[in-house]
């Protein structure tokens, strides 16, 4: 039983119902259909700062966040500004620009974890390229990932993957050629004796092990540092290298993602859509050495016609500046752990079987009383009903969070004291209302 109204969704549905027509299941990404949540779909025209707005003219606090990118928050003024004047010259050339290596020297000379780097248009593209400059490197073919782990969507990775595809039940894409998935050993997160046997089994078969070194797209399965050594160690003896696919955890949990937060050196790094703050950009960084193997200096073919826009440069370069600043890091990282605290206190002190997993900006709301869960086999679907519950129960008040209780929660810099108390709030009724009818 919901406490308040359910917000209009009429506009919202007249123009779900005509891209239906359109587009599979009306949206150009799966998650995007509310399909394991209550209603259809908000249809948004507006973000400014911390908040939404749809085209019924609610008004949200956001905390999808694009799925990551907007650390500054929507319409960002010094990220607008940047665009605005870059695009005034023209929005793409498929030639070189010198806003490609200013972005790229900003990234590099604060990364003591890469020497060179390509930019990609999406993280699919950045991953899938990885994945191939490694078979490339070691003349191996087999790859080795883990259960909940998303990469993208290219072939060889949506085997086991999560987002949106664990949100929908299904951990496997169909119209993956049965060869291509058999190159793929999938292994459980957080356990060493799988990957032992992995290593065993396909003894100088295994090009690169590829992982989210914070998982976040079936919950967020925080591993612990020492698993993550061991896999460096178990990569190194085998001549395998490791990826660590950044997309999330990348400039997210600092300017040096997770291997500058573990302190630990992968082989390649993947990230995504943060660089572009909320242009599409992805790009993929290894050693010069290991790099000088993409073509036209090695033999690795990889190319994109928009691969370094201009205009999505710019927009990189506002954002990565900003993240720069002395404390920038420091205020969102005390921020969110403050708004986690307060938030487990409430589930504590009422008796709530509910746990909110945090690192740094990101968060995970979890109906269940393990003190952490690291891998996506523990993760109970049935908890999912309650997500639906809080969801919208938290939209009727005025908080925005994605559509699936797999996928994880973000705060912004732009996310006041105030956005955080009203939210704060709305989660306490929200829950009241899960657990006790
Ligand atoms: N890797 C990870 C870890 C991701 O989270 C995502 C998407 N969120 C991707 C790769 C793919 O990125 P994109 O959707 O931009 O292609």
């Amino acid at each position: 039983q919901n406490n308040i109204n359910d917000i209009s969704r009429e506009k919202s549905a007249e123009l779900y119902e005509k891209a239906k027509t359109y587009f599979p299941g009306g949206v150009n990404s799966p998650v995007r259909a509310f399909k394991s949540v209550y209603g259809t779909p908000l249809f948004i025209q507006k973000g400014d700062g911390s908040h939404l707005w749809d085209a019924d003219g609610n008004e949200f606090i956001d905390y999808c966040c694009s799925w990551g990118p907007l650390i500054l928050g929507h319409n960002n003024a010094q990220v607008r500004e940047k665009v605005i004047e870059v695009l005034q010259n023209g929005m793409s050339f498929g030639a070189p620009t010198a806003l490609e290596n200013e972005l790229a020297e900003l990234i590099l000379t604060n990364n003591r974890f890469i020497e060179k780097l390509r930019f990609t248009s999406s993280g699919t593209e950045a991953v899938m390229s990885a994945i191939r400059l490694a078979r490339g490197y070691t003349k191996r073919d087999k790859i080795l990932k883990f259960e909940g782990c998303y990469h993208g969507h290219s072939d060889s990775l949506l085997v086991k993957a999560g987002s949106g595809l664990v949100t929908f039940g299904e951990t496997s894409s169909a119209g993956i050629p049965k060869a291509f998935a058999d190159e793929t050993i999938v292994v459980s997160l957080n356990d060493t004796n799988a990957l032992d046997a992995a290593f065993a089994e396909f003894k100088g078969q295994i090009a690169a092990v590829i992982i989210e070194p914070i998982p976040a797209n079936n919950g967020l399965l925080l591993q612990e540092k020492a698993y993550l050594q061991y896999l460096r160690e178990i990569c190194t003896q085998n001549g395998t290298l490791l990826i660590f696919d950044e997309v999330i955890s990348g400039f997210r949990v600092g300017f040096e993602g997770a291997a500058g937060y573990y302190n630990i050196q992968p082989d390649i790094i993947t990230y995504g859509k943060i660089i572009g703050g909320g242009l599409p950009v992805g790009m993929y960084g290894s050693s010069a050495k290991i790099m000088d193997h993409i073509s036209p200096v090695g033999t690795v073919y990889q190319a994109g016609t928009l691969s370094g826009n201009p205009v999505a440069m710019a927009a990189g370069i506002a954002q990565l500046n900003q993240l720069l600043q002395p404390g920038f890091y420091e205020a969102l990282n005390n921020k969110t752990t403050a708004f986690a605290n307060a938030i487990q206190q409430y589930a504590d002190e009422k008796g709530y079987h509910f746990k909110v997993y945090q690192i740094r900006s990101i968060f995970w709301f979890a109906f269940t009383d393990a003190e952490a869960i690291r891998a996506a086999e523990e993760i109970n679907p049935a908890s999912m009903v309650d997500f639906k519950v809080m969801h919208r129960e938290l939209l009727n008040r005025g908080i925005y969070l994605g559509p699936s209780g797999y996928e994880v929660g973000f705060i912004s810099s732009a996310h006041t004291d105030d956005d955080l108390a009203k939210t704060k709030q709305a989660i306490f009724e929200s829950l009241d209302i899960v657990f006790n009818s």
